[in-house]
């Protein structure tokens, strides 16, 4: 089914002499995206009942509150790029959702009629290389995950965030996300080397790069880290990991104000350069909010002690 919508070119910007014309669907309606969804990836692979779907519709702060058309959760790259295409073809809006930790709404629906992707069954490990200093994560890994299989091989992969036990590769890389290392080894862009990808279109964008010297052509990588998924959906990457320390120091100083941490920092910066990986400012009321939620035994700051470990 499809009608057709005719447009006037636009006034003398391209010398444009025909109309343009389009074949625009007919909008399909829930029902009838489910079925269409279960005949590509499966019916287990399709959740169709608006009930059965608050996991993926409430995001933390329960800020949006839409349904969706349907929530799919493909179970191979391959049954991705065929939901992707048929979107496509279909004019289906797709969100991807990684572990729906994302605190800007971005990973759940807007309007209500689009299908959620859930990348939470590509959650392979493809590989971890110590020697190169690399290991290959599908999108749905979750961060923890990520982190154990790094340091199972004796190595750390630097991203750490308090949604690391939900939030899955692909949900970090597509927001950029930062965490409490920045300072030492960026945001999540600079610690991907390459991503793979389904293009709107379904086709499989192949940028898994494992090579540190590589000044080739343009990085699409670091377009596609960031843009939370408006130019495709990221299926795996490969990351920088980093050798274990053998061990690590934190302190916790009380100041009187940000100035002052400020100095704390230069100081610490000047004494151990490259060593110091973190620094963060807590405002007290955080303090606050753990103790009057049952987060934290003692306010940390009313005794200090010089060297609190
Ligand atoms: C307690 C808590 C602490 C946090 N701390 C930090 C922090 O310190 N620093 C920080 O930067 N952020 C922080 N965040 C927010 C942070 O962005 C997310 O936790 C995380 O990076 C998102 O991962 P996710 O898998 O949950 O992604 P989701 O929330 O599922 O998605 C986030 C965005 O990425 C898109 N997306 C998801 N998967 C894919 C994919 N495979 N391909 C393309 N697009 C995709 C979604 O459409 C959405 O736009 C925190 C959140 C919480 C709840």
């Amino acid at each position: 089914m499809s009608e057709s919508l005719d447009l006037e070119p636009p006034p003398r910007l391209w010398h444009m002499s025909a109309t343009c014309r389009f074949e625009v669907p007919m909008p399909l309606s829930s029902a009838e995206i489910a079925s269409a969804l279960a005949a590509i990836v499966g019916a287990d692979a399709v959740i169709s009942d608006t009930s059965k779907m608050s996991a993926w519709l409430n995001e933390p702060r329960k800020r949006f509150h839409k349904t969706a058309a349907a929530v799919v959760t493909p179970p191979s790259v391959e049954a991705l790029q065929a939901v992707v295409r048929w979107a496509n073809a279909n004019r289906i809006g797709l969100i991807p959702q990684g572990g729906n930790t994302g605190l800007v709404g971005a990973q759940v629906p807007l309007f209500g009629t689009e299908v959620i992707v859930s990348l939470a069954r590509l959650d392979r490990m493809r590989s971890v290389d110590t020697a190169a200093g690399v290991m290959t994560a599908e999108a749905g890994v979750i961060l923890e995950n990520a982190h154990k299989s790094a340091e199972a091989q004796g190595a750390m992969f630097p991203l750490w965030l308090a949604s690391q036990g939900s939030a899955r590769i692909g949900g970090v890389l597509s927001s950029n996300a930062g965490g409490v290392n920045v300072l030492a080894y960026g945001n999540a862009r600079e610690l991907t080397m390459g991503v793979e990808a389904v293009l709107a279109d379904g086709r499989l964008y192949q940028g898994l790069n494992a090579l540190k010297k590589d000044n080739t052509g343009y990085d699409l990588k670091d377009l596609l880290v960031g843009a939370e998924g408006t130019l495709g959906i990221i299926t795996a990457a490969t990351l920088k990991i980093f050798p274990l320390p053998e061990d690590h120091e934190t302190a916790l100083v009380n100041v009187a104000s940000p100035e002052a941490a400020l100095e704390v920092f230069q100081l610490m910066r000047q004494r151990l350069g490259s060593r110091l990986n973190a620094f963060e400012l807590i405002p007290h009321i955080g303090l606050d909010f753990q103790l009057r939620h049952g987060m934290l035994d003692a306010d940390p700051t009313a005794s200090p002690s010089p060297g609190t470990r």
